[in-house]
């Protein structure tokens, strides 16, 4: 390729969008993937006359880029970006990419878990404020596609630790982080620390004129924001304490949300996400949409009518009586800790599948207090049996989700609920986890 322009490594949606904005913007690009490019995004590439490659990486052609652009699922330690590293080319994310090109407004939001949830009600709010947004990042189409061709004056973005890695200048004009819990440390070489480390970037380049967003009650953030200093103004949000300051808190059952000696109060039952953990997601939210300017009365309709996103704590049917959930999106131990916490009846638990080293014994109380049966869906089921036989009478293993809700369906009574919340990875029996949560939902409906 020629000098000055970019190489993409990963022609996924955020590589084929970053190849859009560059080519729109006149930049030399060449795209390059080690596997077969799904059909969709090589037709947009042809479409725009973007030169790329599949099935390798071509170092000639690659090594003379000034900047690498990398997705997020691309790992750091392949042959072809030590390469780029050694040379000092520049390799970055492509949120960072489409950063330098829009001067939008942005509220970038991070955690381990919530992302999703908490990005997607924050932008129904600023839509139902009527503002020009757009919601990208790990949801959707790409940031880099939206600003080279939609060009919204608001960006919601949900940024992954991964995408984190790989930004430098990019700035924030709200930076949220919900929480950290350990999640891909695989990545992280085992090190908390690296992952809590990369999770901060997300206040990188902030001032204060900037805002940061953050939970108050999630002693790793607490921990490590003792260690540092932040320019942005804090806005803490907890549901354990009554806040002296600005930020959202509970006030009994009221959700208090205060910025600029200005009060927003609504009862938690009137929030659309129901759930504690979800009472963090709305209160980082509202106090986002409230620094924006959002009216009062907007934002409260907006929390009360926001439509909870798929795969999370969903619910499916009431059969017979029996209640099934739907949170297929619970990959982690943290994420089944508050669908757990949250069920208010006896559970038959759905669980198993990829476990990215999960330590179970920090469900252990919570399964005693409310499991009644475990119904395995996953390969290898050892480790649940492992760390639950004590603990539950019943536990049985199945490897297709038709046969999970059969046999979850023949444990339960009327007022149980049946809960897939898998606290692993799903690629060993299904495509993903949407692949996951929509077969479940299917066998449910055909009770
Ligand atoms: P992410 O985008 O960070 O993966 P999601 O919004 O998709 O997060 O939710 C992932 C899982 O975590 C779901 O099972 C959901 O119910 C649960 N969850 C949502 N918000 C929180 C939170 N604030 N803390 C812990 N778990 C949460």
């Amino acid at each position: 390729m020629k000098k000055n322009g970019i190489a993409v490594l990963g022609a996924g949606e955020s590589g084929v969008g970053a190849a859009i904005l560059a080519k729109t913007r006149g930049i030399p690009v060449f795209v390059s993937d080690k596997g077969l490019i799904k059909t969709e995004y090589r037709n947009v590439l042809l479409h725009y006359e973007i030169d790329f490659e599949e099935g390798w990486h071509t170092a000639d052609k690659l090594l003379n880029a000034e900047v690498v652009v990398k997705s997020p699922g691309i790992p750091d330690n392949i042959p072809i970006i030590e390469a780029f590293r050694k040379k000092g080319t520049p390799v970055i994310s492509e949120i960072e990419f489409a950063g330098s090109f829009t001067g939008s407004y942005k509220i970038c939001i991070t955690g381990s878990n919530g992302k999703t949830t908490t990005s997607s009600l924050l932008w129904h709010i600023l839509k139902g404020g009527g503002l020009n947004a757009g919601l990208a990042g790990n949801i959707g189409k790409s940031f880099a596609l939206q600003v080279a061709l939609e060009k919204h004056d608001y960006y919601v973005l949900e940024i992954s630790s991964f995408q984190l890695d790989g930004m430098f200048s990019f700035k924030a004009d709200i930076a949220i982080l919900l929480n950290i819990t350990p999640d891909h440390l695989d990545r992280y070489n085992n090190d908390f620390n690296q992952y809590a480390g990369s999770k901060f970037r997300i206040l990188q380049n902030q001032t204060n004129a900037d805002a940061f967003v953050y939970c108050a009650d999630d002693p790793a953030i607490i921990s490590e924001l003792a260690k540092r200093q932040v320019l942005a103004k804090r806005y803490p949000f907890t549901i354990s304490d009554r806040l002296q300051q600005d930020g959202a808190y509970l006030d009994n059952n009221e959700l208090v949300i205060q910025t600029n000696e200005n009060q927003i109060r609504m009862t938690i039952e009137q929030l659309a996400l129901q759930g504690r953990h979800n009472i963090y997601n709305s209160m980082a939210a509202s106090i986002s949409a409230k620094l924006i300017g959002l009216r009062k009365e907007t934002i409260k309709r907006c929390l009360e009518d926001f439509e909870n996103v798929e795969h999370r704590l969903e619910f499916v049917a009431n059969v017979h009586g029996i209640e099934f959930i739907n949170d297929s999106k619970a990959t982690n131990i943290n994420s089944t800790w508050w669908a757990l916490e949250s069920a208010n009846k006896p559970v038959i638990w759905i669980a198993g599948g990829i476990d990215k080293g999960n330590d179970y014994s920090l469900l252990g109380d919570l399964v005693k207090k409310k499991v009644k049966a475990i119904v395995c869906l996953g390969l290898d089921n050892s480790r649940i049996f492992e760390a639950f036989s004590d603990a539950v009478e019943t536990i049985i293993e199945t490897h297709s989700a038709g046969d999970a809700v059969k046999v979850a369906y023949s444990l339960g009574e009327p007022g149980d609920l049946v809960l897939l919340s898998p606290a692993c990875a799903s690629f060993d029996l299904f495509e993903n986890y949407e692949d996951r949560g929509k077969q479940f939902k299917q066998h449910v409906k055909q009770l």
